[in-house]
């Protein structure tokens, strides 16, 4: 994966290591074990036509893009993010998206990811109104971490229609959190606009050695989300992808952080921790040491038994 890191976070990593461990190379990246994926949740196999991934009966999976303001050196995708050639789309791959959402009856939702579907705010503009007349689909989310890697880029046009888009189908805005630092004065102003679009907003998260594997950090971070107005939904144990296993938290850790903050912080700034099963069958829930249980495996969603790595 290419090395790219915004203005906005440059000025910031001086301050933070944490900031820094995210988005400047390590030499460790090319270290890798046998066991590491490059594809650790089978979106290739699920492709089903350019740019569109369906895994899941009620939901399908768009990549607008595989292009970032910033690269984020642990992205599960970065078998294929940064190659942002590979990653155009044009306007006929979005009528065969929607051809392919019309034939699928069991759908409601779509899902714009990458990449980040910010970079390309005109594409996304045409893709969110085409894909809003197609009657069954009643959801539609986009991830993006444009607010944190380049918040002063946040594209006005985006916000109309999201205002526009909302009052025919639900819009949830999720953006990608990794610690308290990224929550600048600038990054707040956009969640603030983001409000009043009508979306709704939620957060997505990665546990991170050496970024937020710590009580305290994640404490502060899903408590200022939640006074912000935006939901923190999941934290991910991080994947078993190639070139990012230096940043595996171990798990009896994260259960000992989920299970002290689930004493401690109100039931809305909590967030489902969750294992992307390395077999793409899944986001399995992390149970928490109120519970005795075995941490050494666990069942996908077809009850197959996976060892924890
Ligand atoms: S913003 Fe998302 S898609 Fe882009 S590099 Fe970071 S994790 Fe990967």
């Amino acid at each position: 994966m290419l090395v790219k890191v915004s203005n906005h976070l440059t000025k910031l990593a001086e301050k933070s290591p944490a900031i820094r461990k995210q988005f400047f190379p390590s030499e460790k990246e090319n270290e890798c074990s046998r066991r590491a994926f490059s594809d650790p949740l089978l979106e290739e196999k699920n492709k089903k036509v350019k740019g569109l991934i369906h895994k899941y009966p009620k939901r399908v999976l768009v990549e607008l893009s595989l292009d970032c303001l910033s690269f984020c050196r642990f992205c599960t995708r970065r078998r294929e993010v940064s190659d942002v050639k590979k990653g155009i789309i044009s306007s006929a791959d979005i009528g065969r998206m929607t051809s392919y959402i019309k034939s699928q009856p069991g759908l409601n939702e779509v899902i714009f990811s990458g990449g980040d579907p910010l970079t390309v705010p005109e594409l996304l503009i045409d893709s969110l109104n085409r894909f809003a007349k197609v009657p069954q689909i009643k959801i539609i989310r986009i991830h993006t971490r444009v607010p944190v890697s380049n918040p002063e880029s946040f594209n006005k046009n985006v916000l109309k229609a999201l205002e526009r888009i909302n009052k025919q189908k639900t819009v949830y805005f999720s953006i990608h959190f990794e610690h308290p630092d990224e929550l600048t004065e600038e990054t707040i102003k956009v969640i603030k606009v983001l409000r009043k679009t009508g979306a709704i907003l939620l957060s997505q998260s990665v546990f991170l050695k050496g970024v937020n594997d710590s009580y305290k950090v994640l404490e502060e971070l899903f408590t200022r989300l939640v006074e912000l107005g935006v939901r923190p939904y999941y934290i991910y144990h991080c994947d078993l992808v190639k070139g990012v296993e230096h940043f595996i938290v171990p798990i009896e850790k994260e259960i000992e952080i989920m299970t002290k903050l689930r004493k401690n912080l109100s039931g809305i700034a909590y967030p489902f921790h969750i294992i992307d099963t390395p077999n793409g069958s899944g986001k399995i829930p992390v149970p928490l040491d109120f519970w005795k249980f075995d941490k050494t495996k666990f069942k996908d969603f077809d009850g197959k038994n996976i060892r924890m790595y």
